[in-house]
């Protein structure tokens, strides 16, 4: 007879978070849209439509942890106590010898909420430490501090619901058709059904998203300030700004008004090298609009003056007052499942749970009291981030680094320099799924984790809506939930009292074998309820929440009270999160210090992703029709550039940097302006050469903010490869 079990449940690949419904049956899965979801309404793009093949396929999955004594010495399977004793050895020692700040743990927005949380409460609350950040760190930190620094938190203002009632969008550095497919379709909804919607898009790109814009204002690189004050000025001067907001809600208008008149528009269209008409017509429609949406992603946060661009931009919705109204605000796109959940925990080295500052001795208190630690123990310093972290790995400030579910040989800048930290470091732990990471390699343990499906838990999307995922499949071998790995060291560690989540209900110790263990991740429930009780009282409340509720509707937070609705837009009021309820506008300088070009390094090279891969293809890599679109990593070159280098469509093209080279294919197109090329940053040395990885030559500088790389901007040249 036939057993089928279906659930609800939730993307795994990008912020916009997606509700999928997944049936098992004898024959194995199947899937398709939630169409009761308030998200996607029953759509899917590409990738979530193939989730349920990567799911089933095991070929790649991480079965058994994995061991070896020394670098010389082959890697052995070993059991989980085994794996765990080992770490536990390392990491007292290393602690023990070199203090607290000598371990590190990279982590990854793809985690679970619960999985966030405890992982931090283990590292700030046990080991001493804030070196823990995230591959978040890639993609949003930059919007984390702009929100913080303007609206005095971390929150993101509005609800996809805006995208359905907004009349001028504001796309800036972000290409949505391809990367938030779901919620691209929202606004081209809203502009079939309301034609006078406008939309503008500035990117140095003609992205797919170009094709639905009103207005392309294809701007140099780096000059996003100088358009945005450029765009300020000009509503000052017309009257088109709401003064009654301005005087009763924020502050710093006048510093703004003096800064953005040191340009004529004149003068900002050249340095952008678009035209005048079209800085006024954008302004033009902005100043006349009832609702303003600026949404943006990683072309305005992965910049060295990341921060900038987005206070910059954010100026634009506080001096109009689009901002707490339906269809308007400020919306930053996070670009992975759960960034926004890790920012709710303080899954970041800059952070503490709940928003709370690590600086602050009572929010230390709070935290410690909640975690039953004494206060002192709480870092009050931040931690080393992404960059940082493997930079003092490389030299040796940095022992034992301890990386989960992310790949940072291929996807963080500069990625010769990590290769060489993590063949320096004393002590690599890889936590992942797939056997196709490059960082395995370095691995001296190895401790494979459940996936999609495997695990029960919460995420958040990008507009505050958290989302239960419920279990459905065993994982396969001995994997474990990642929560439980946590949990596991935390109890070989000594702390095992402060981390009892898994010690109830059926052991999982009782269902193992002489050494296969399989998980009941029975705790979830009570790390989110340890999770939502942490944020009682503060401005993103979700101590009303708890699985019984999430498993019957997704909600935004804050949820203060078991009777609350959920949120859908906040400062409707008015009243922001800052000490004096006033929003801050910033007068943000447009000089731009990315890596400069020269003679020798002439062009800029911008990387970002195709359409149908994601982040390292450890998953999408698995799904053959996936490669149909883009199966092979290229650079596009536009026709200019690509006659002075003598390079035809599909030549090898040589891109050489300041720290590494580069070899792909040709693509020419005008969908890049001369003096700009661009990469995708998926391919790794697996599958592919060496020469693939487009992190070769991208260059370590970062926001001093938010320390959030530059992978928009890196000097490089190009020259047609001529085989020896
Ligand atoms: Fe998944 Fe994002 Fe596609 Fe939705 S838009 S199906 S969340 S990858």
């Amino acid at each position: 007879m036939t057993q089928t079990k279906q659930v609800r449940t939730t993307c795994s690949y990008c912020g916009v978070g997606c509700g999928i419904v997944v049936e098992k049956n004898d024959t194995g899965l199947t899937l398709e849209g939630d169409t009761n979801h308030p998200v996607n309404q029953g759509r899917l793009c590409s990738k979530g439509r193939n989730l349920h093949h990567v799911a089933m396929d095991h070929s790649d999955r991480l079965l058994y942890p994995e061991m070896r004594l020394s670098r010389q010495s082959p890697r052995m399977r070993v059991d989980w106590n085994t794996a765990m004793r080992r770490a536990a050895a390392v990491f007292h020692s290393v602690i023990r010898r070199y203090g607290p700040d000598s371990v590190g743990f990279y982590v990854s927005g793809q985690l679970l909420t619960e999985e966030y949380y405890i992982v931090n409460k283990l590292v700030k609350g046990f080991l001493g430490t804030s070196n823990i950040d995230t591959n978040s760190r890639l993609c949003m930190s930059t919007a984390v501090v702009a929100y913080k620094k303007s609206l005095g938190e971390d929150s993101v203002p509005v609800s996809y619901e805006d995208i359905d009632l907004c009349e001028v969008f504001f796309i800036a550095g972000a290409n949505p058709a391809w990367c938030h497919p779901i919620l691209f379709q929202r606004i081209e909804d809203r502009k079939a059904r309301h034609p006078e919607t406008r939309v503008i898009v500035v990117d140095p790109r003609r992205t797919e998203s170009c094709e639905l814009a009103d207005l392309h204002l294809q701007i140099r690189p780096g000059t996003d300030v100088t358009l945005y004050n450029a765009i300020a000025r000009r509503l000052i001067e017309t009257g088109q700004i709401d003064m009654r907001f301005i005087e009763a809600h924020t502050e710093g208008f006048d510093a703004l008004k003096e800064k953005v008149f040191e340009r004529t528009v004149d003068e900002a269209a050249a340095i952008c090298g678009v035209r005048s008409e079209h800085i006024e017509l954008a302004a033009g429609w902005i100043g006349e609009t009832r609702s303003f949406l600026t949404l943006w992603a990683m072309g305005l946060n992965q910049s060295s003056i990341g921060v900038n661009k987005n206070l910059a931009l954010i100026n634009l919705n506080l001096i109009t007052g689009h901002i707490g109204r339906p269809g308007s605000g400020p919306f930053s796109l996070t670009g992975q499942p759960n960034a926004m959940g890790g920012r709710e925990v303080g899954g970041l080295a800059t952070m503490l749970a709940a928003h709370r500052d690590l600086s602050r001795p009572d929010h230390r208190a709070e935290v410690a009291a909640h975690w039953g630690v004494p206060a002192e123990l709480i870092p009050s310093k931040p931690g080393l981030t992404a960059v940082e972290m493997f930079e003092a790995l490389r030299s040796d400030k940095l022992k034992a680094i301890w990386i989960v579910c992310t790949n940072p040989s291929v996807s963080l800048p500069d990625a010769t320099m990590v290769d060489e930290a993590l063949e320096r470091a004393r002590f690599v732990v890889v936590q992942d799924i797939s056997s196709k990471s490059d960082t395995l390699q370095y691995a001296d343990l190895i401790l494979p984790a459940a996936g999609w499906l495997e695990k029960e838990g919460t995420m958040t999307n990008s507009d505050r809506r958290i989302s239960y995922l419920p279990r459905l499949l065993d994982p396969p071998g001995e994997a474990l939930p990642d929560a439980e790995i946590f949990a596991r060291f935390a109890e070989a560690m000594g702390y095992g009292d402060h981390f009892p989540y898994f010690r109830s209900g059926p052991s999982a110790a009782s269902e193992a074998g002489s050494s296969g263990i399989r998980s009941t991740n029975a705790g979830a429930a009570d790390i989110y309820d340890e999770h939502a009780m942490l944020t009682r009282g503060t401005n993103l409340d979700i101590s009303g929440l708890d699985y019984d509720r999430l498993k019957h509707s997704t909600m935004q937070w804050p949820v203060p009270d078991r009777d609350h609705p959920g949120t859908k837009r906040l400062f409707a009021d008015g009243r922001f999160y800052t000490d004096s309820g006033r929003a801050k506008i910033f007068p943000c300088d447009d000089g731009n210090t990315s890596e400069a070009t020269d003679p020798d390094y002439p062009l800029i090279l911008t990387t970002g992703r195709i359409r149908d891969q994601w982040h390292t293809m450890t998953r999408t890599g698995k799904v053959r029709r996936l490669s149909q679109h883009i199966g092979r990593p290229m650079i596009e070159i536009n026709e200019v550039d690509a006659m002075r280098s003598d390079i035809r469509e599909n030549d090898l093209v040589q891109i050489d940097g300041r720290r590494g080279s580069l070899r792909l294919r040709a693509k020419i197109s005008d969908s890049v302006p001369p003096g700009v090329i661009f990469a995708p940053m998926h391919w790794g040395k697996i599958g592919r050469s060496e020469k693939a990885r487009a992190n070769n030559v991208t260059n370590p500088l970062f926001d001093p903010a938010s320390k959030e790389p530059d992978f928009k901007f890196t000097a490089v040249n190009i020259r047609r490869h001529r085989p020896l």
